[in-house]
């Protein structure tokens, strides 16, 4: 198997427990928040497989920013380890590795590539859009409350075509 150059993978956690940097084929990253939730959880066995291989880095502050504000455009609710994740993929021009639709939504609006892990034959894209529960309006963007009767927006997926439709 040739092995590409360049091709940088960075794992949240989820990837990280689902064993997912032992199967892939290049530098494998993630930041030492989600290292440390991996190491919270009881499914240590497969981190002695590839945590070798496995570089933990620190993103800068600047990435950080970054996403932060992404997120927040976005009315995404992320923890600590998600916007970590996003920055470091973001900085060192990575694929990244999730399954959290949260996660996702951000990168893509940031042009970071992913896949996913355990959703594995999933057929279609997927994005975001806001409705409102009263009235039935759904947007594009986030925004903190419907513009015509003033309700709290909701937020749900659809399907933008699969992957043939690239
Ligand atoms: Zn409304």
């Amino acid at each position: 198997m040739l092995k590409p150059k360049g091709n940088k993978f960075v794992h949240d956690t989820g990837s990280l427990l689902a064993g997912t940097p032992s199967l892939l084929i290049g530098e494998n990253y993630t930041t030492p928040l989600n290292l440390k939730e991996v190491r919270d959880k009881e499914s240590k066995n497969f981190l002695s497989i590839y945590i070798e291989k496995l570089k933990v880095v620190e993103p800068e502050a600047k990435f950080l920013r970054i996403v932060k504000e992404k997120s927040e455009e976005l009315g995404e609710n992320l923890s600590d380890a998600d916007v970590a994740v996003l920055a470091l993929a973001l900085q060192l021009r990575a694929t990244l590795l999730s399954d959290d639709y949260g996660v996702l939504n951000v990168a893509s609006e940031l042009g970071i590539p992913w896949k996913t892990v355990r959703t594995k034959g999933i057929s279609e894209r997927r994005k975001w859009v806001w409705y409102c529960p009263n009235c039935g309006r759904t947007f594009e963007r986030h925004l903190r409350e419907c513009p015509a009767c003033g309700s709290p927006l909701r937020r749900r997926s659809i399907s933008f075509g699969g992957p043939r439709d690239r």
